[in-house]
């Protein structure tokens, strides 16, 4: 109870924050479903919100920077962190291993934002929700499998082979869906925003983040 501000310290009502009143978000999909584009224009929209870099043994694509898109380790170096139970959750994804480090959520508390968004797979998923069962989750869904395959194959820097890959992956991450909290269809990348705006504004409002605001009232 001590670590609430009292309102006269906050100024008021919207700066008072507790310890639940972080968003986790979980944002998953298989690749191909705009899952990229779209937390872009959420980190734009609430600047408020840190983008979780997750260590990969992937290499990194031409366009990708690291400590901004991945963390990009060798396996040994992965391995490490793993056994060290640096990981909040790890998992190998299309013969690669990826992994949230604790670290990484401590951060984004010290640096003061009020929630982080999590780009993993179902297998994170579930392991970020058995730790931090507060976490929202939101899945996103192409339009139709062959809309997937279309975006899949106009990524310039995939192989055939790795486009096939991701295609079966995409039917396997889509089995997953009951894991989440939400399913979002990105048919038009405007209307499919708008919803997932829409989940990140409810989700602040709830009871279990809100609590306290109403127990402050009361006292006061
Ligand atoms: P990509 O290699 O295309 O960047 O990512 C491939 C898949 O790995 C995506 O579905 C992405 O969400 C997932 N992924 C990225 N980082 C992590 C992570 O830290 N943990 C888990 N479990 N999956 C991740």
């Amino acid at each position: 109870k001590a670590e609430f501000k009292t309102l006269k310290q906050a100024g008021n009502l919207g700066e008072l924050s507790a310890p639940l009143d972080f968003l986790l978000l979980i944002l998953s999909s298989p690749s191909g479903a705009g899952k990229t584009t779209l937390t872009r224009k959420l980190l734009e929209t609430f600047p408020d919100l840190h983008f979780s870099v997750s260590h990969t043994t992937r290499k990194p694509r031409a366009n990708e920077i690291d400590g901004r898109d991945y963390h990009f380790v060798d396996r040994a170096e992965f391995e490490r962190l793993a056994g060290a139970h640096g990981f909040v959750e790890w998992a190998e994804v299309h013969g690669n291993l990826y992994g949230t480090c604790l670290a990484e959520i401590e951060r984004a508390k010290a640096e003061g934002k009020s929630g982080m968004i999590f780009d993993i797979d179902y297998q994170g998923a579930r392991q970020i929700r058995a730790k931090l069962p507060e976490v929202a989750g939101v899945f996103i869904l192409p339009p139709s499998m062959a809309e997937l395959e279309r975006r899949l194959r106009g990524r310039a820097s995939e192989t055939e082979e790795v486009v096939q890959r991701r295609f079966r992956a995409a039917m396997r991450e889509i089995e997953h869906y009951a894991l989440f909290d939400y399913v979002l269809v990105n048919d038009d990348l405007e209307s499919a925003f708008a919803t997932l705006r829409g989940i990140i504004l409810a989700e602040r409002a709830r009871r279990i983040r809100k609590a306290h605001i109403a127990e402050l009232l009361l006292r006061s």
